[in-house]
């Protein structure tokens, strides 16, 4: 059969990120996509100006459809908005178990727009942390999560072992918020292995980059590498579609160019 990949994400109506840039990252992978829309976000290059969640029942019915007649080696999991929206994805997952889950803790967007509801914090700990192959946080979702600063290298890699405390399986850490110089460090994870993934800051501000990240990872699992190098693969795929990004619009935000 052919590899079939499901993103459970927003959408963004000007194509930079959420759901358009996930079947972008799957489609360049050569993996067929599947979506499920757990949010709608009225945006472009300049903002979010609206939300619009649907009913938590309408999503559970685009998830069984896909997994009703695909065979879907991997799941990504993206802007999620509610805790509603958390339960009801938990429990789709926790009855089609699905061989793996890449889940990115969308919270904020880099224009400052709120993609998750305060209270749904507690309900991504317990019921989504549990359920994730791979938890791949940008550092203020990372500090969020566990409720305290990271300030240089050394908290980052401690951060790992406290985030795998929640219950994922392995953590990739994204270090582009984190001042180390003219390097982005991307440390990775799982209780037996450990790696950094250090490559060049591009001086590009990227809209959909953490997005198209976890997508890329989980097309590469599902064409059947090993999590580490699915990390690895994902992140140069990311730097490269970045450094060729182009601005589509009016406000400052490059997308990436995924061909
Ligand atoms: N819109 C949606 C639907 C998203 O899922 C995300 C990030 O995950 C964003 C916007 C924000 O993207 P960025 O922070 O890369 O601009």
């Amino acid at each position: 059969m052919h590899p079939c990949a499901l993103t459970i994400a927003g959408s963004d109506s000007g194509g930079g990120a959420g759901i358009q840039a996930d079947l972008k990252a799957f489609a360049a992978h050569g993996v067929h996509g599947l979506s499920a829309i757990a949010a709608l976000t009225a945006q472009n290059t300049r903002g979010v100006t609206a939300v619009h969640v649907p009913p938590a029942t309408f999503l559970r019915a685009q998830i069984d459809a896909c997994f009703d007649d695909f065979e879907i080696g991997a799941v990504k999991l993206g802007m999620l908005a509610t805790a509603g929206v958390i339960h009801a994805v938990a429990d789709a997952l926790e009855s089609h178990k699905p061989p793996a889950v890449v889940l990115d803790p969308v919270m904020v967007a880099t224009s400052g727009a709120k993609l998750l509801a305060d209270d749904a914090l507690e309900a991504m700990r317990t019921r989504l942390l549990p359920l994730a192959t791979v938890l791949t946080p940008n550092l203020p979702e990372a500090e969020l999560l566990l409720g305290r600063g990271i300030h240089d290298g050394s908290d980052a890699a401690d951060a790992l072992d406290q985030l795998r405390a929640f219950g994922c399986q392995a953590v990739l850490l994204k270090g582009g918020h984190l001042d180390e110089g003219d390097r982005v460090v991307d440390r990775y994870g799982d209780g037996h292995a450990d790696a950094t993934f250090v490559h060049d800051r591009i001086d590009i501000e990227g809209h959909g980059t953490g997005c198209t990240l976890a997508s890329a990872i989980a097309a590469n699992l599902c064409l059947g590498l090993p999590l580490p190098a699915a990390c690895e693969a994902a992140i140069d795929y990311v730097f490269r579609a970045l450094r060729s990004g182009y601005k589509p619009g009016r406000g400052t935000v490059a997308v990436l160019d995924h061909f």
